[in-house]
């Protein structure tokens, strides 16, 4: 079957993967000239300084993601030496916070965690404990529409620990505000993470860039047609025209706005409604060169944020032990969600607050005065995810076109826009396509 597939994003390479394994002859048209969108390098050679070329942005994955896992070592991109694992250690740099798994088996893993945390007092940390037992006990259900908000409140989540653990973790996985984030997305990524086996809640982070992790792997393999903008995706009962070029099937696996765009000029147009109206959220990723030495004590860290005083930074990682390259300088990345705040703020501003708010936290937890700042580089991704409220639609990947399958984050995955929920959304089109053929 000759296949096309819109968009090399992990979603795109991911279903391309697997029709080029079931024995499709596949063609992958992105309009970038890099494979990985939106999980992607953006520099290619060494830039203002920095040792290693810099990504869209700073990503972790989870011990949970095991299909994104599964499709590496498909890919010989062994996940044991590319990625560093981590038991899970929530731990604040100005120390007012730690919250670590220890290597028991699940559930216990989770409740020790809980139970233990430092900067909980012991009435928080048995909250913490009532609502994972809850939310276990109802099957991870949750009511419809109900926002994370609402959730905390029903199972009275007492204030330190809805500010020190569970809006830091909405923050990170939905990248939505708990005021608005869909509490059951919330509740699918609690059951896939300290819900799930203790490795589910192991911390993945990439030794290299994301582009190197896998998806150039994919791409190897792939015929790839970069710098291609896909206008129009038209399906027919017998295959799909892509701006004119005739495939048996297609996989369109673009942003919802840019799949609204190209289906809505053709005969599948009923299926763009809605797409367009999906909303954003941005995302902030800061890199900082130092020029000296000045290691972090985890290579993951959060920071406590401060709206007021332009302290969004909410994580902090160390660049320089990840890709285990200590050359005198230091290199650290602090990540900000949900970032629509300091979006709106001058960069320069912003640059100087998020490093401010990151030496006072590092001399608060005990380290040394931070070195002298000699590289910045800041990325705002605007639509960085899918804003995650409850009541979206979200299209599955298989569609009334029997010659026609959609990937992305946004389609129904049961995860918010994150890595994994790419992967297994371009898995199941590709499997949609496949068992349609057969
Ligand atoms: C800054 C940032 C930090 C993040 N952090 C995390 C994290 O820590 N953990 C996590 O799990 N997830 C994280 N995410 C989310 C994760 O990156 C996404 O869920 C995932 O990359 C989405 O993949 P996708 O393939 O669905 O979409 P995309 O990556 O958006 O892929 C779509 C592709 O389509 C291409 N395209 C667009 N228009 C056209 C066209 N007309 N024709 C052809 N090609 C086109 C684009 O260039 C792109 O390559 C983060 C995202 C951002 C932006």
């Amino acid at each position: 079957m000759k296949v096309a597939v819109v968009g090399a994003g992990w979603a795109g390479l991911a279903a391309a993967t697997t029709l080029h394994d079931a024995g499709c002859a596949v063609t992958v048209y992105e309009a970038a000239h890099t494979p990985g969108g939106r999980a992607k390098r953006v520099q290619h050679l060494p830039h203002d300084g920095f040792a290693t070329p810099l990504d869209n942005g700073q990503h972790i994955l989870l011990g949970a993601y095991t299909d994104t896992l599964a499709l590496m070592r498909r890919l010989g991109c062994d996940p044991d030496t590319l990625l560093v694992r981590q038991p899970l250690c929530l731990a604040a740099l100005d120390g007012g916070f730690t919250l670590a798994a220890p290597r028991l088996p699940a559930p216990w893993h989770a409740a020790v965690a809980l139970l233990s945390a430092r900067g909980l007092p012991w009435p928080d940390r048995l909250a913490c404990l009532r609502l994972m037992r809850g939310l276990r006990g109802a099957h991870w259900r949750v009511p419809r529409n109900e926002t994370v908000k609402n959730l905390l409140a029903r199972y009275a989540q007492p204030a330190r620990a809805t500010r020190l653990l569970w809006e830091p973790l909405c923050l990170a996985a939905l990248n939505t505000p708990v005021e608005l984030a869909c509490a059951q997305l919330y509740a699918n990524v609690l059951r896939d993470s300290l819900g799930g086996p203790r490795a589910a809640t192991d911390v993945l982070l990439p030794r290299t860039d994301l582009s190197s992790l896998w998806p150039e792997a994919a791409a190897a393999r792939l015929t790839m047609r970069y710098g291609h903008a896909v206008h129009t995706a038209a399906p027919d009962a017998n295959g799909v025209d892509i701006d004119g070029e005739r495939h048996e099937a297609a996989v369109i696996a673009v942003p919802p706005s840019v799949a609204a765009r190209i289906l809505a000029r053709g005969p599948a147009h009923e299926l763009a409604a809605g797409l367009a109206d999906m909303r954003h959220a941005p995302i902030a990723t800061l890199t900082l060169k130092l020029d000296a030495p000045w290691r972090l004590p985890r290579a993951m860290m959060m920071l406590a944020d401060d709206p007021a005083r332009g302290h969004y930074g909410q994580w902090i990682f160390d660049r320089t032990s990840l890709a285990g390259q200590h050359t005198g300088h230091t290199e650290l990345t602090i990540v900000v969600s949900a970032a629509t705040a300091l979006a709106e703020q001058d960069r320069e501003q912003a640059t100087r607050s998020l490093i401010e708010q990151v030496s006072e936290h590092g001399m608060r937890g005990g380290l040394p005065a931070m070195p002298r700042v000699v590289g910045t580089a800041l990325f705002i991704d605007k639509r960085a995810t899918f804003l995650a409220v409850p009541g979206l639609a979200r299209p599955a990947q298989k569609t009334a076109w029997p010659t026609l399958a959609l990937a992305g984050d946004w389609t129904d995955t049961g995860y918010p826009g994150v890595l994994e929920g790419a992967v297994r959304s371009g898995l199941r089109a590709a499997d949609a396509l496949i068992s349609r053929a057969t």
